[in-house]
Parts: C-alpha cells; structure tokens; sequence
C-alpha cells in the first residue's frame, strides 16, 4: 500500500520510503557521497520546456553484470575504454529516470519504473509521484518507450492489480504488444529473459483493453511524437517533446550506457533483443541528436540523464548538462 504511507511531517519522506532507499542503496554497494546523492533523488529534478515543465522521478538504481551487458566484447576492452583499472569492472550502475511532463492540457507519464520484486532497489517512482504533488487520477497520458520490467511493471497498483493511472490514455506501439502479448513467447526466449517474458505479458495481459496501440512515428498530442527506435525490442520507441520552441529526446533504452553507448555504439548490446539494429537504431538516434543538438534525457544515463550528443573521434560523447 505505497500511495497510502503516512509521510514524515519535517523531512516529507516516507518511513517505508526511507528503508527502500537505505535498502537499495546498500544493495547496490553505494556508500558516502553516492549514498547522500542517492538521497537527493528522493525529490524530482525540474526543468521548463518552453510553456511545459518537465519532471525527472528516480525510480531507483539498477546493477547490470558487464557479462550480460556486453556478451560479446572481451573485460578489457571494456575496461580500457572506461579507463577503471583495477579491481576490473564486473557490473554497470543505471540510474532509472521515469519522466512526467506537465503540458499546456496534459499530463503525461513517459514509463513507469519497475517493481522491488524485479530488483530491490527499484519502484520508488509511485510514492515519489505523490510526493512531487502529482495525483496519480490527473494524469492524462502514459506514454511506454518499450515494456521491459523496468519500464512497464511499474504501471500496476498490487492492490487490484490494474493501472495505478485509472483516467490516462495508455499508448505503447502495437509491435511491443504484440510481441509480448504472443502466447508462446516464452517459449522463444533465452532463459535469461523467461521470467521478463511471463511477467511483462501477464502485466499487459490485465492491461490490455487500456492499451491504445499506436504506429512507432505517431504524434499523440501536440508537441510530444513519436520516434522509431526498433531494435531493443521491436517496437521500441523514443518521444520527441517539443514546447515553445524547445525540444528535448526522451531516448528510452537506446543510449544506455554514458561511455559504451556513445563511443562504441557499434558493440553489441545484451538487452537489445536485435543487437544488430540495436547498434544500427543506436547510431541513427546519435547521428540526429549531435545533428540537430537536441538536449537528450537517458532512461539509465547518469541523473537525471540530461546532457547534449556531440561527435567525437568516429563516434560521439556524451555531455551531461
Ligand atoms: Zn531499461
């Protein structure tokens, strides 16, 4: 019963709020100053997007063993591009930066989090909405860039386990639900993969006379469109946001890592389900950020994910704002 936690009066968090934090914290191996900046992100990062004020929400962090991440590219290449040199790098830390825009008319939701049960150290996002001042009944619009736990599990209430969203427009491409709604998808599956496969579609099963299914280049109100970005999963989609005349990418899961995804684009990623068009989607999305200097928010990227593409040596770089 997370929306129902009584809040603490003087710091505004949540005693339940406050363990999950601790817990994934430790869990995650932060200590010291990542543990306080952890803390940090208990409140929303704000910015104006022209007459639209958007809000980053951390979910929590995730933990990606550099094996599953990188399946094919040798430790230590990994580690001489990251420059870590000993102990050697065995895992990724991703930040999970759930998005809500405030539109002119609109309030839309771009990804959910995930849940505790996926990993421990994520599904903050529902309780920190609330504590943003954001109802969860005023929100007009949930937006999924793909339905990996991460970004869709998050969507359910547990407690009657329908959309904690009830008056929202649900819109997600019509290739990421077919994918995940085919009966024997778990059949096709890697064994890594078994448990995402059964529980994004039981999830979207209770879900789906909610789902508006939609093309990948769809405008689904003025000034917020669609992206084609197949690859990390079929229908993979980042969201352009343009207000008063100042854009911002919403780049779900295409630009993962702020080092391996921009500098080598070209290495095959783990959790693209197409590692190919994953690396050909990962360059196509750079080539028009650094081209066009739109500012990018990444899902994973550093918080709160915000930073401009420019290109570097045969590749591109990541600069956080
Ligand atoms: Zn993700």
């Amino acid at each position: 019963m997370q929306r129902r936690d009584k809040w603490n009066a003087t710091s505004g968090v949540s005693r339940r709020g406050v363990l999950r934090l601790v817990g994934g914290a430790t869990a995650c191996g932060l200590t010291g100053g990542s543990l306080r900046s952890a803390f940090a992100q208990a409140a929303p990062h704000t910015m104006k997007l022209g007459d639209a004020e958007v809000f980053v929400i951390s979910d929590g962090t995730m933990s990606m063993p550099l094996s599953f991440a990188l399946p094919a590219t040798d430790a230590k290449d990994v580690s001489a591009l990251l420059a870590t040199g000993r102990p050697p790098l065995t895992a990724f830390k991703a930040e999970v930066n759930v998005v809500v825009v405030k539109a002119p008319g609109a309030l839309i939701v771009i990804d959910c989090g995930g849940t505790s049960d996926f990993m421990p150290t994520l599904g903050s996002f529902p309780d920190r909405l609330e504590r943003a001042g954001i109802k969860p009944d005023d929100v007009t619009h949930v937006i999924f860039t793909h339905a990996h736990a991460d970004h869709l599990w998050g969507v359910i209430d547990p407690l009657d386990d329908d959309t904690r969203f009830s008056k929202a427009r649900h819109v997600m491409t019509a290739a990421e639900r077919d994918y995940w709604l085919q009966p024997d998808l778990v059949d096709k599956v890697p064994d890594a993969v078994k448990g995402m496969a059964v529980g994004t579609g039981r999830r979207l099963k209770a879900l789906e006379k909610r789902i508006e299914a939609v093309k990948p280049d769809a405008e689904i109100i003025a000034g917020v469109a669609l992206i084609a970005t197949p690859g990390h999963t079929p229908g993979h989609v980042a969201v352009r946001l343009h207000f008063g005349g100042a854009s911002l990418i919403v780049g779900g899961d295409v630009l993962v890592n702020p080092v391996v995804s921009f500098q080598r684009p070209e290495w095959a990623w783990g959790a693209d389900i197409d590692r190919d068009q994953g690396a050909r989607t990962r360059r196509k999305l750079l080539d028009q950020l650094a081209s066009e200097r739109t500012h990018l928010l990444g899902y994973h990227l550093p918080w709160p994910g915000i930073g401009h593409v420019e290109r570097k040596d045969t590749a591109y770089r990541f600069v956080p704002s």
